[in-house]
């Protein structure tokens, strides 16, 4: 078997070379991210060097590449420092070697095809939310050990970075990634030469290595076309993520589709089902049919068979989120891969139209996902319903109800989120090992038993924690971008760290609404400047051809003229998992507007719940089954096609609640200052939503569904 367990191996022990021997454990555990979600972890590699662990984006492999040969003799003889990597390396080992979950054969593992992956801050292959959502999936089924290999795309250049400019114009750039310094490894085959696969792509043959990430125990392959045998058109298919040409951006999902399946194939795997993470990979059962057709046999006996192996979650119901293709562009991009499969590209295009025979109709890669997978699902109870709506025309002799796309509400990956003050205080309460019961209400329910004096002493820090970073982050950001001096101190002096805080960072697309909160300058700056404080920090990227959006920013930044917004309003260029982490760690209220039903899920508010920050929210996506009235507070998730009435009610609303509700909760005070209403809410949020909203929950509902029989 090739699957690049020893390249690893042998990347570990070269890095181990250039270390004395007191310090190679450290070289192996660089090489899988499984230290990123482990208490201590993270702080092994900062002790080596603070500095260069950060400049290094905190990647452990480029860290102890580029570091001293004199640090690292000091970290050496550092008794204290070696006593803390030896428990976490014994961790990381007993967590490799438990054996599987029962359930699924480990021979035919569940193969996990995304066009993105939100692993670590230092892997730079993710944009939002869906890579964030793919990456917390992988972390918990490696917790859980259930048997998965992962398939994506190396981007040599990633997502697109963000810098807003001194008029709130968004201006974007690309950084190069070089994989050599990532904690990956090159698959070989035969004689160390690297494992190579190939694939059609519209009239070239496209040849692709394959990098292996270790997740714990679950392998990242990642696709990579930037090789001497492509020309540069080819190379640039691993370019970027969520590439804007669309020539380019076909050329990806069939690398990804077909390549991801080849590559499986290539590798030894033999997957018992594979999931196609959105639509991107919907090229996969295809590829698939094609492995598994005897000559002669019709593509629809194929994908008969394929589909049996195959389920699909689509993430999104906003159209743009649902790419269609022309079909003579499909057709130019298939057509030689379809050559070589024995297939008609006509029947598999006419797979991806809502109705089949109309020639007219664009290739969509939802309507072929959905159409090659044995089961489908939506992100969230409310997103499947609106999910069933959506394609029922694919199913015209059904009902609405009956249309087969069901849902598993997401999760999040609770050890990658929580902070450290409340990891630790739910360690002491929530019992040994409290987090492989995160599912449980029980393990949630002894949330009762911590007083409230120490739950609020650890929101505080984590308040405190988010206000130091914001202050070193906004001044930098503001001298930058060239800010008048005063704007730049009013972040360095104003933000405080009692003041209640509330976050807002998600895409800046024109559904999520960040601007409801700015609606009204004067409302916005008596709620800022009051007696009853707030402050906000925001961020989020716009996509790059999204000029709505960029102009919304734009407005956003036009207020900071006010002082007060100045003192009191920050908003983070570049928002990435590291910020997000900050962010839901920080933030007091997190605050969530999209117009509904738009919000297939959301995620970042269940990683603020884990916590103990509390949700401001429509009730769409997952909040729309997640609240009780008693456990943070909600916004009408009614549709209404009067956006512009919708907007000034809802932003109303919003008004009613900070002032009425939010504002009081958090500034009642007993006797030691302790804000005994708002610590209910908060019981309340941890107790009803933690076991609902963890990864733990949603994984196993995927195992237990659509990933049984395989
Ligand atoms: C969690 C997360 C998201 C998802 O946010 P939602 O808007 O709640 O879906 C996006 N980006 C990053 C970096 C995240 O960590």
């Amino acid at each position: 078997m090739n699957d690049g367990r020893e390249d690893v191996r042998r990347a570990a022990e070269d890095l181990a070379e250039r270390l004395p021997d007191a310090l190679a454990p450290l070289a192996r555990l660089a090489y899988n991210y499984r230290w990123s979600w482990l208490p201590g972890g993270p702080e092994v590699f900062a002790a080596i060097d603070p500095e260069r662990f950060v400049l290094a984006c905190q990647n452990p492999v480029r860290t102890l590449q580029e570091v001293s040969h004199a640090t690292l003799r000091r970290a050496a003889a550092d008794q204290g420092l070696l006593e803390r990597i030896a428990p976490v390396e014994a961790q990381v080992k007993a967590d490799l070697d438990r054996p599987p979950y029962p359930s699924i054969d480990p021979a035919r593992p569940v193969a996990f095809l995304c066009a993105e992956y939100g692993i670590h801050v230092s892997l730079p292959v993710y944009s939002g939310g869906l890579g964030a959502l793919a990456g917390d999936l992988l972390k918990e089924a490696s917790d859980c050990a259930v048997p998965l290999v992962a398939v994506g795309l190396m981007y040599r250049k990633g997502y697109f970075r963000q810098r807003i400019d001194a008029g709130g114009w968004q201006h974007e750039y690309w950084i190069d990634t070089d994989p050599h310094r990532l904690p990956a490894a090159l698959v070989t085959g035969a004689g160390e030469i690297p494992l190579k696969i190939e694939v059609p792509i519209y009239d070239q043959e496209v040849t692709a290595q394959i990098w292996r990430v270790d997740v714990g125990r679950v392998p990242l392959f990642l696709l990579d076309t930037d090789v001497p045998e492509n020309g540069p058109v080819e190379r640039w298919i691993t370019g970027r993520l969520y590439e804007s040409d669309e020539h380019i951006r076909l050329a990806q999902y069939v690398l990804l589709g077909a390549g991801g399946v080849r590559a499986l194939t290539a590798l030894g795997f033999e997957p018992g089902v594979i999931h196609l993470n959105e639509g991107h990979a919907a090229l996969a059962p295809v590829q698939l049919a094609a492995q598994e057709m005897h000559s002669g046999e019709q593509l629809a006996t194929g994908i008969a068979a394929a589909r049996e192996r195959t389920v699909f979650t689509t993430h999104t119901p906003v159209p743009a989120g649902n790419d269609t293709y022309p079909t003579s562009q499909v057709e130019e991009a298939i057509g030689n891969l379809m050559g070589q499969l024995g297939i008609e590209a006509r029947e598999v295009i006419a797979l991806g139209r809502t109705n089949p025979e109309d020639e007219d109709e664009p290739f969509g890669v939802t309507q072929a996902a959905l159409r090659m997978s044995r089961a489908a699902n939506g992100v969230s109870r409310r997103h499947g319903e609106v999910a069933r709506e959506m394609w029922k025309a694919l199913w015209p002799e059904l009902e609405v109800s009956e249309v087969p796309v069901a849902h598993v509400t997401n999760g999040v990956h609770v050890p990658t989120w929580i902070g450290t003050p409340i990891r630790e205080l739910m360690d002491r309460h929530l019992g040994e090992g409290w987090m492989a019961h995160a599912a449980e209400p029980e393990t949630w329910a002894r949330v009762d038993q911590i007083s409230d004096a120490d739950l609020w002493q650890a929101r505080e820090r984590q308040r405190a924690g988010l206000i130091t970073e914001l202050r070193t982050r906004s001044t930098n950001e503001r001298l930058q971008r060239g800010d008048v001096r005063e704007y730049v101190h009013a972040a360095a002096k104003t933000f405080d760290p009692h003041v209640l805080t509330i976050g807002f960072a998600r895409r800046v697309a024109t559904y999520k609404r960040i601007d409801l909160l700015t609606r009204d300058p004067e409302w916005t700056q008596a709620l800022l400047g009051g007696d009853q404080p707030v402050q906000v920090v925001l961020a989020g990227k716009a996509h790059p051809r999204d000029e709505e959006a960029k102009r919304t920013l734009q407005r956003l930044f036009g207020m900071k003229g006010a002082k007060i917004v100045g003192q009191r309003v920050v908003f983070l260029d570049d928002y990435d998992l590291a910020t997000a982490a900050w962010l839901v760690r920080g933030c007091d209220v997190w605050l969530n507007v999209p117009r509904p039903p738009l919000e297939a899920s959301g995620t970042s508010g269940m990683k603020s719940v884990v916590n103990g920050g509390l949700q401001l929210s429509v009730l769409d996506g997952w909040w729309a089954e997640g609240y009780d009235g008693e456990n943070g507070w909600a916004l009408s998730g009614e549709v209404d096609s009067d956006h512009q009435g919708q907007d000034e009610r809802d932003a109303s609303a919003l008004h009613k609640l900070l002032d009425e509700q939010v504002l009081p909760a958090f500034y009642d005070r007993d006797e030691h200052g302790i804000p005994v209403a708002w610590l209910a809410r908060v019981r309340a949020s941890l107790k009803t939503l933690g076991p609902r909203f963890s990864a733990t929950r949603m994984l196993s509902e995927y195992v237990s569904g659509p990933y049984r029989g395989s």
